[in-house]
């Protein structure tokens, strides 16, 4: 693991004219599912990397399927703005219309290729009452892992994200404010996954936070702890011996740390794929005594 000092603001361009707000494009779920795909080749955690990518394929089939979206109302989208407030926040917002379905339809879709522990896991989705979905949803929404079936997690989880990308997807980006707090997506309320440094167009060489629901993207300045906005003695670490992709960035104020994907590095690179395929570097950055700040549905940590 190799450490290097970062100055704030590096690399950003003049702001004003900056995409704040990115918002999830159509064909999210397939790019994730051909980036797992490819990591999964010669990966030691190449089966679950796998199960993710078909599980990101089913997603991709579902939301373009078409789904019932009931955005909030203008009157209500026109508030949220005003007060910088999340539009799409799953506090402020019934359970979208047939997540239940998408839920056990992807239970069904992906059970039989899992071993016989992660079959048991998914039949629970597909016999238990939806007030038990519902709940296991609040406790994702919540980030309560402690009650959380972590097992049958990913699935509901994928359920939830393929609900709220086509809602986010009903948005402009001008009906969104900048959020009062840059670690939480200005569009869902939710944490990030992890950050990505894109490439191409008005958004090359900035950096976004990539919501873990809705899969929008925020800019936040490098270098800069999106937990607690300090930006003295950010750290960067990444793993001997790899291109350095995936980097994380620890925070000495609030001990956090977040990672972010390279795509200057490598232009498929995803910041959800690439992030559950560099889990030796959150395990080595748990030894250094920083927690991670970016949450993956599709792995809770502690699941493994
Ligand atoms: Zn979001
Ligand atoms: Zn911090």
């Amino acid at each position: 693991m190799t450490t290097t000092l970062l100055q704030p603001g590096q690399i950003e361009a003049a702001a004003g004219n900056i995409p704040e707000l990115r918002l999830p494009p159509a064909d999210l779920f397939l790019a994730r599912a051909r980036r797992l795909e490819q990591l999964a080749d010669h990966h030691a955690m190449g089966d679950y990397l796998r199960f993710v990518a078909r599980l990101a394929r089913v997603q991709q089939e579902r939301l373009d399927a078409g789904l019932a979206a009931k955005l909030p109302s203008p009157e209500t989208l026109a508030q949220c703005r005003e007060f910088a407030m999340p539009p799409l926040a799953p506090a402020g917002l019934a359970r979208p219309d047939g997540w239940h379905a998408t839920a056990r339809d992807l239970a069904r879709t992906v059970q039989p290729s899992l071993p016989e522990a992660g079959r048991a896991a998914l039949q629970r989705i597909l016999d238990k009452a939806d007030a038990w979905l519902d709940e296991q949803a609040g406790r994702l929404f919540e980030a309560e892992t402690q009650h959380l079936d972590a097992a049958a997690a990913p699935v509901i989880g994928a359920a939830l994200q393929v609900h709220w990308v086509h809602l986010a997807r009903q948005l402009d980006p001008a009906q969104v404010a900048r959020p009062e707090h840059p670690n939480l997506c200005p569009v869902c309320g939710s944490h990030p996954v992890s950050s990505v440094v894109r490439i191409g167009g008005a958004e090359s060489g900035l950096r976004y936070l990539h919501c873990a629901l809705c899969s929008s993207e925020w800019h936040v300045v490098r270098a800069k702890c999106s937990n607690c906005d300090n930006t003295r003695g950010i750290a960067s670490y990444h793993l001997e011996g790899e291109p350095p992709v995936v980097r994380a960035e620890s925070c000495p104020e609030c001990q956090t740390y977040l990672k972010t994907v390279h795509q200057d590095k490598d232009p498929l690179a995803d910041p959800v794929a690439d992030d559950l395929a560099s889990l030796t570097l959150d395990l080595l950055m748990d030894e250094t005594g920083h927690a991670k700040s970016g949450i993956n549905w599709y792995l809770i940590q502690g699941q493994l």
